[in-house]
């Protein structure tokens, strides 16, 4: 806050040190004691785990939600708690092929084909999930049974929809692949979409729907969510069939996962990823944001190496 701007809120103005630990102890009275307020800045010790539950202030788009532990020195097990329910349209299409079933059937089946999915698309394009210095995550999808020396992750909810759904990362298109569900997975290790948008209005908060209703983009019709920073064309969160591919990720998003809420190692990936879901003034049609995102996204995130890291991320 520049001295302009403290006279005007008529409040004494506080210094950057303060203002941080101010957030600190803030986040940790909002978020709880296992939201990794301070950040994890330190290489987990080999073996070591940390349980991960946090999501950006400001933001409740960024999440990250997941038990971390050090397996080998470049190779890092990723434990996500997943609970499936089913949403009403996917009950109407259920019960289409099958006739009424009760909710309790419903919900044990989807507990259990889900999970199994899932872990069979982890192993499948395991290989993939890399970055360029060849540090490695493995997912997995966590199950108490089997996992009794893991600390149990947070639980995160995902609704199943039907098969018109566009999927995001708490609610899968009940006809969702392996490419999309290791990407809808990926965005609960705190990691943000990269590509270009194909539609206007585009938001899952329902009442943006109504008030700015979906659009297909067209030369009269420009994309919402203009600011976001555009990834490699072989990066997972830019291209979910990424994962085919020898390597779909890269060192900015493994440094968002092993160094969860760290601002000085992920100072780049951040300051770029903040801006994933921000439509200019130009854009936005009928409800323009209070103040221009373009004006504040930095010129490195215009280069798709953004998903990198370097000397702006201390080593
Ligand atoms: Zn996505």
């Amino acid at each position: 806050m520049d001295s302009k701007a403290c006279k005007r809120w008529h409040r004494p103005c506080l210094s950057i040190a303060m203002k941080k630990s101010f957030i600190t102890v803030l986040a940790f009275m909002v978020l709880g004691p296992n939201a990794n307020a301070g950040g994890i800045c330190h290489d987990l010790p080999l073996n070591e785990s940390i349980r991960v539950n946090h999501s950006f202030l400001g933001s409740k788009t960024i999440h990250q939600k997941y038990t971390l532990v050090r397996s080998e020195e470049k190779t890092y097990d990723v434990y996500l708690n997943l609970k499936f329910k089913p949403s009403k349209g996917f009950k109407k299409e259920m019960a289409l092929s099958f006739g009424g079933l009760d909710d309790q059937t419903i919900n044990g089946i989807l507990n259990k084909f889900y999970p199994e999915k899932m872990e069979s698309c982890f192993r499948e394009y395991e290989s993939s999930l890399a970055d360029e210095l060849g540090r490695k995550i493995r997912l997995h999808i966590y199950n108490e049974a089997v996992h009794k020396t893991i600390v149990k992750p947070p639980q995160v909810r995902i609704s199943i929809k039907d098969s018109e759904f566009r999927s995001h990362s708490k609610a899968y298109n009940m006809s969702s692949d392996c490419p999309t569900l290791i990407h809808e997975a990926l965005h609960l290790l705190g990691l943000v979409d990269e590509y270009v948008e194909k539609w206007q209005g585009f938001s899952h908060k329902f009442s943006s729907l109504i008030l700015r209703p979906l659009r297909p983009v067209n030369e009269n019709v420009l994309p919402a969510f203009d600011c976001r920073a555009i990834g490699p064309d072989n990066s997972a969160m830019a291209n979910p069939s990424a994962v085919q591919y020898t390597r779909s990720l890269f060192s900015g998003h493994i440094n968002a996962v092993i160094y969860p809420n760290c601002v000085k190692k992920n100072e780049k990936y951040f300051g770029c990823a903040k801006f994933w879901a921000k439509t200019s003034h130009k854009n936005n049609g009928a409800i323009p944001n209070i103040s221009d995102c373009t004006e504040k996204v930095p010129d490195y995130c215009k280069d798709e190496s953004w998903v990198m890291i370097d000397e702006l991320d201390s080593k």
